[in-house]
């Protein structure tokens, strides 16, 4: 399994990052964990627009999904003829929302590009991969994912307030791609996002492999976050980056 992170940057796009999105390819099978605004352009650094298999969103924040309308066009308008429909898999009432933010179109809608699935709960195989899915704290519905492929294991947070639901994803993971939206200060929501100190006690508890700070919010300092995370978790540590490869094989 290997994992390259598209996007990184939290709740909108950065300077050197799109908004999240991560490349994640097993046995020739290449699947996208979130579509957020910006992905598409990075995204092809690293696939061919047309070499995608699947594409999950976590959840129907902007910043997880919104480049799923650029996509649509370049699947449906290709140089040739329009190219087959992918699942993508979301939560209830994906399709609907993507039409909306596509807009009304005089012959096409997201379903001619795409062929829209309902997540839940639970595990189920996408591809070569075994998907776990949990529901996270965050104010619309957000899945947090496990995938497992050959013996290895990658979990991801998507956005997330605290959970004991995170917890289990991440349980001996080899990594936690795990969001770091907030500085730890005092007063902070709930239900809504994770301090980097945060990810590093979900880091340690679950006893993972390495621990990848990501939704990183271009406003934060970068270092502090590192230095926060570090005071919960003693494992190998580092901060996501758009174009950045992780193998696990
Ligand atoms: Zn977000
Ligand atoms: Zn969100």
């Amino acid at each position: 399994m290997r994992l390259t992170i598209i996007g990184c940057s939290g709740s909108f796009p950065g300077p050197d990052s799109p908004a999240s999105c991560y490349l994640v390819e097993a046995d020739g099978f290449r699947l996208l964990l979130d579509l957020g605004n910006g992905a598409l352009g990075a995204l092809q650094r690293h696939a061919g627009l047309y070499d995608i298999d699947a594409v999950c969103l976590s959840h129907l924040h902007a910043d997880h999904c919104l480049d799923l309308c650029s996509y649509c066009v370049a699947r449906i308008y290709a140089p040739g003829g329009a190219r087959p429909r992918i699942p993508v898999y979301g939560p209830a009432g994906t399709a609907q929302r993507m039409d909306q933010a596509f807009g009304l179109h005089e012959h096409h809608g997201m379903t001619d590009a795409f062929d829209f699935v309902t997540l839940t709960p639970g595990t189920r195989q996408i591809g070569p991969l075994g998907v776990t899915l949990a529901t996270m704290s965050h104010p619309v519905e957000t899945f947090g994912f496990r995938l497992e492929h050959a013996g290895r294991a990658v979990a991801y947070s998507a956005d997330t307030g605290p959970t004991g639901a995170l917890a289990e994803l991440a349980r001996g993971a080899d990594l936690l791609l795990c969001e770091a939206s907030f500085a730890d200060e005092p007063g902070l929501p709930e239900g809504l996002h994770l301090t980097a100190r945060q990810a590093g006690e979900y880091a340690t508890g679950g006893a993972v492999g390495q621990l990848v700070l990501t939704h990183l919010v271009p406003w934060n300092d970068r270092e502090q976050s590192l230095r926060e995370a570090a005071s919960a978790y003693t494992g190998p540590l580092s901060l996501a980056a758009s174009g950045r490869v992780v193998d696990l094989s």
